[in-house]
C-alpha cells in the first residue's frame, strides 16, 4: 500500500473532498481518509474489497476491476453502487451482477 506523507495527505484530502471525480485513479487516495483525513488506512477484515480508517472506522470500497484491471473506488461518483449486486460498477460498466447472476439462477433449480 502506498505511504503519503502528512503534508501531502492534507492537499489531496482538500482536493478531492471537493472535486471526487479521480479518485480512483490517484493512487494515494488508497491511504487517505476522505471523511477525517487520517492517513491509517488499513484492509477491512472481513471484506478484502475494502479499506477501513482506524482513526474514524469509515469504510469504503477500493479494489481493482476482475474485468479490466482498473481501479474502482467507492467514494469515486464514476464508480456508483449498483443496485443489484450491492457492488460497486467500474468505468468499464462491470461489477458482479454478470458472474453471479449467472451462477444464481443455475444453482437454485
Ligand atoms: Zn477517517
Ligand atoms: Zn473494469
Ligand atoms: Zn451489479
Amino acid at each position: 500500500m502506498e505511504t503519503v506523507d502528512r503534508d501531502t495527505a492534507k492537499k489531496l484530502f482538500e482536493h478531492y473532498r471537493r472535486q471526487r471525480d479521480g479518485i480512483r485513479n490517484k493512487p494515494e487516495m488508497a491511504s487517505i481518509c476522505l471523511i477525517c483525513g487520517s492517513i491509517h488506512i488499513i484492509p477491512k477484515a472481513d471484506d478484502n474489497r475494502k479499506l477501513v480508517c482506524r482513526n474514524c472506522g469509515f469504510a469504503f470500497y477500493r479494489y481493482t476491476c476482475s474485468a479490466c484491471g482498473r481501479t474502482i473506488d467507492g467514494r469515486d461518483p464514476k464508480n456508483p453502487a449498483c443496485g443489484e449486486c450491492g457492488q460497486r460498477v467500474c468505468t468499464c460498466g462491470v461489477c458482479d451482477c454478470a458472474a453471479d447472476t449467472v451462477i444464481d439462477n443455475k444453482g437454485n433449480v
